[in-house]
Order: structure tokens, then C-alpha cells, then sequence
């Protein structure tokens, strides 16, 4: 979401004829697209800034904006602390960098013209979060050129004990379904042929608008543009994944065959303390449930170690959770205390070293599932979507699987944007390599 947030924020700034510098010391804007989900995204930010700071004493002109969910929280308390910063704006008030473009001296130096900061924060920054801003079209810079994100909600209000997004992206907010389906309709011209729509909580879609349908309706409806071939979405809450959901998933051709689905414990205790809203028992069942009308569905989640109140044997339960559901993929992260959020009053917070060594014989049994499920793939066939040349060999491209696996193989330029069809010959831990059969277009 953030990564799209900064797509939007490059957009804004290319339509005012500004262009991306090859090098920070050649900006004459620097955006900071912050991140404040974990303490760490946190730090990683000050460290930049310190960066920015000596770069800005050696031209002055340079200026330096902040955006994203720190902004959001921290306001024009960061002018204060930080007054080589000239401009704040947060998730919400991504459309506000037009204004701070156009309120400058002139086009080009726009974004680095000298400007009463205060002012202008007080005018425009992060704490005046702008209430229209999910029924906005905003021009965007997008990364790429097969797949692409959409975003088809904002904010989330689900709470969980842990998480600061419903307090820096704010309340749930979706977007109607004509505005989304105009945005993709453009994208399938412009080529596109994946697109991934965001949100914190898709399955709850359309709730807070009249006369709107659900994402499953929603999905109905991208469904029928033509020339987009794969459509994805995350991230999904447990709570709300209803059957009407998996049923699209196993009738709509074009929606791939994977789901995220953050469990975060497997421990019952755990979960009611997360606020999330399930038992162990329920989420087990709706992945069942996801098997059985897609078989070959992956599946991959969130889990979250060292939770206020974890011990030993909530821990192992959410061990037990992932030897038996087998996850394609996880992320796994430290519980961090954020500000705000509920759990930093709840009484029992783990030391940092368990939280470590629990952290790490997660990672451990995920890495061998994950590689013992990429090793039952070998020798068989894929439709692969080819987003482009390797990243990490020059001499390969890389597509993916519907289930979201990365695939390598040796094949020319000419395929990027194909679906094409490719032999698994080899697993590797964390991407297959494969070779390309016949194309299919
Ligand atoms: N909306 C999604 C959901 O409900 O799962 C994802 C939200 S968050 C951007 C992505 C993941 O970060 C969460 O699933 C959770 O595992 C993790 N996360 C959020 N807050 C955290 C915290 N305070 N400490 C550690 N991990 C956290
Ligand atoms: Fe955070 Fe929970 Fe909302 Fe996900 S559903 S964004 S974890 S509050």
C-alpha cells in the first residue's frame, strides 16, 4: 500500500513536469514515503532524514517533504524536531502535494520554492485528513508495466490491539465501484494485464457505501473488462471471508488461485486479546472450506511472535498452526509496541529475546514447508504472467504462477506482458526455474 501510495505521490509530481532524479544528491525535492506499522519502519526514517539533513546544508534549496503514516501521526510536532523539513502530509492527503506544487514560485522550481512551512502544514499537512479522498482519480506513476495495484478502500476500523493503521490511515472508506472499474478499464488499455486490488480489509468492501455491492460483486464487475487477465486482492481478514467470496474464487477464471489470509497466533487466548475477531478452530475451517472449491490454492499469512501475554505454549500452538495448514508463504514479524494501540496496556509483554528466538523457529519450520511445497512442483506446467527481465540475472525474466509463485527461465524480451506456459525444473527456496513450453496468448 505504501509502495502504491508512492506511485501516486510520483504521479502528482510528473504531471507538474517535475522528473525522477537518477541520484538523491541531483533532487531538488525528496519525499519520504513513511511506514510506522513496526518500530523498526520507524527508525529506518529518522536515520534517513539524519541523512538528509547534512545533504540539505550543503543546498539549501533543497526540499524535503514528508508523507505517509508517521506524518500522519506525528503532524507539525516534526517541524519542530525536524525544521530542515519543509512539508507534511499524510496517507490521506496525498492530493494535497498539487496544492504545494502550485502555491509555489513558479512550475518548475514548484516543489522547491521557498514556502512559510508552518503555514502551509497548518493549510494542508497530516492533520487535516481530507474526507473525499478515496472518491479522487489521482494521475499515477505506476512501477511497472504488466502488473499494477488499485486501490479500492482506505483506513480500516477493525482495531487490533496491535496495530496503529486505523489511527494513521483512519476509518474504512471504499471507493465506488464505477470509479475502480473506470481505473481499470484504463489500465487494461494502457496494457496492463494483472491488477491487484488494496486495502487493509477487502472482504469488508462496500460496507460503509449505499447501494454498493460487495468485493465479491466488485470482483464480478472487473472481471468483465477485457484484457485484464488476473485479478488479486489483499489483504483479507478471516473474520469477514464469507463463502459467497470463495465461491467467485472458484467460478472466476481470472481470479488467481491465492489467498493471504493473516492468522497472526494460533492461539485462542491470543487471538481474542488481538481483538481479531476468530478462533483457531473458525479460521481452520475457512481454509478448509478455500481448499476444497480451489484445490491447488496457495495460501500464505501473517504471524506476529511475542505478543503481550504469549507464552510458551500459545506459542507452540501457533507452530502447530503452521505444520498443519502448510502456508506457501509467510511473513513473520516481532510483536512492536506501537503508539496508541491497545496492547500496550495489557499486562505480560515479552522480552525481546524470546520474541527473537521465537521469531527465528518460525522462520525456520516455514523455510522447510515452503521448500518441500516448491519441490512438488517440479516437473510440472504453468501459465506464468511475465512481468519482465530478472533482477537478480540479466539473462533470465521473471513471471509469476495465479498462486503467486516467482518463476525464472531463460526466454526472449518479446514475451514480457505474455501469459506463456512454463515446465518446472527446479525449486529453489524462495523462487522455481522452469522453461518455456508453447505460448499461449
Ligand atoms: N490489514 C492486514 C491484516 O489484517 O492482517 C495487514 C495489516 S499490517 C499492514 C501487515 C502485518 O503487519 C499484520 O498482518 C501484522 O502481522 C503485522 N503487524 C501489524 N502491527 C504490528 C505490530 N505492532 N508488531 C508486529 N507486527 C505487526
Ligand atoms: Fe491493522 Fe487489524 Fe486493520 Fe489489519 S485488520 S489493518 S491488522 S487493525
Amino acid at each position: 500500500m505504501n509502495v502504491h501510495d508512492s506511485e501516486k505521490i510520483a504521479g502528482i509530481f510528473s504531471e507538474a513536469g517535475l522528473q525522477h532524479a537518477g541520484e538523491l544528491k541531483e533532487a531538488g525535492v525528496v519525499v519520504l514515503n513513511t511506514c510506522s506499522i513496526r518500530e523498526k519502519a520507524e527508525q529506518k526514517f529518522y536515520s534517513e532524514l539524519g541523512r538528509l539533513k547534512s545533504l540539505k546544508k550543503k543546498n539549501p534549496d533543497l526540499k524535503i517533504a514528508v508523507a505517509g503514516c508517521i506524518a500522519q501521526q506525528k503532524g507539525n510536532s516534526l517541524f519542530k524536531r525536524f525544521p530542515y523539513v519543509d512539508f507534511v502530509f499524510g496517507p490521506n492527503n496525498i492530493d494535497s502535494v498539487q496544492q504545494w506544487i502550485k502555491t509555489s514560485n513558479g512550475e518548475r522550481q514548484a516543489a522547491g520554492g521557498k514556502q512559510s512551512t508552518t503555514h502551509d502544514a497548518r493549510r494542508s499537512s497530516a492533520l487535516q485528513d481530507n474526507p473525499e479522498y478515496h472518491t479522487k482519480i489521482l494521475p499515477m506513476k505506476r512501477e511497472g508495466r504488466v502488473r499494477a495495484w488499485v486501490s479500492i478502500m482506505y483506513g480500516c476500523n477493525n482495531f487490533c490491539a496491535y496495530c496503529v493503521v486505523p489511527y494513521t490511515r483512519g476509518r474504512e472508506r471504499s471507493r465506488p465501484v464505477e470509479d475502480i472499474c473506470h481505473e481499470v478499464r484504463a489500465l487494461s488499455q494502457q496494457g496492463y494485464k494483472e491488477i491487484t486490488l488494496l486495502g487493509q480489509n477487502v472482504n469488508s468492501y462496500g460496507k460503509n457505501i449505499n447501494n454498493s455491492g460487495d468485493l465479491t460483486f466488485l470482483l464480478e464487475k472487473i472481471h468483465e473488462i477485457d484484457g485484464i487477465e488476473r485479478i488479486r486482492f489483499v489483504t483479507s481478514h478471516p473474520r469477514d471471508l464469507s463463502e459467497r467470496l470463495i465461491d467467485a474464487m472458484r467460478d472466476l477464471p481470472k481470479l488467481c488461485d491465492h489467498l493471504h489470509l493473516p492468522i497472526q497466533s494460533g492461539s485462542d487466548k491470543i487471538l481474542t486479546l488481538m481483538n481479531r475477531g476468530y478462533t483457531y478452530a473458525e479460521y481452520r475451517k475457512k481454509i478448509d472450506s478455500l481448499r476444497n472449491a480451489v484445490p491447488d490454492i496457495a495460501v500464505t499469512t501473517d504471524i506476529i511472535t511475542g505478543f503481550p501475554g504469549e507464552t510458551d505454549a500459545d506459542f507452540e500452538m501457533t507452530m502447530n498452526a503452521l505444520s498443519e495448514i502448510k502456508y506457501d508463504g509467510i511473513f513473520a514479524f516481532k510483536y512492536s509496541k506501537r503508539p496508541e494501540t491497545r496492547a500496550l496496556d495489557l499486562p505480560d509483554h515479552v522480552d525481546e529475546q524470546t520474541k527473537s528466538r521465537r521469531l527465528s523457529r518460525i522462520l525456520g519450520l516455514q523455510e522447510s514447508i515452503t521448500f518441500e511445497k516448491n519441490r512438488a512442483l517440479e516437473g510440472k506446467i504453468f501459465d506464468i504472467l511475465v512481468e519482465g527481465i530478472s533482477e537478480t540475472n540479466p539473462d533470465t525474466l521473471t513471471g509469476r504462477t495465479s498462486t503467486n509463485k516467482i518463476v525464472n527461465f531463460c526466454g526472449d524480451k518479446g514475451d514480457i506482458g505474455k501469459l506463456i506456459k512454463i515446465k518446472i525444473l527446479e525449486a529453489k527456496q524462495h523462487s522455481l526455474f522452469g522453461e518455456k513450453m508453447i505460448n499461449v496468448q
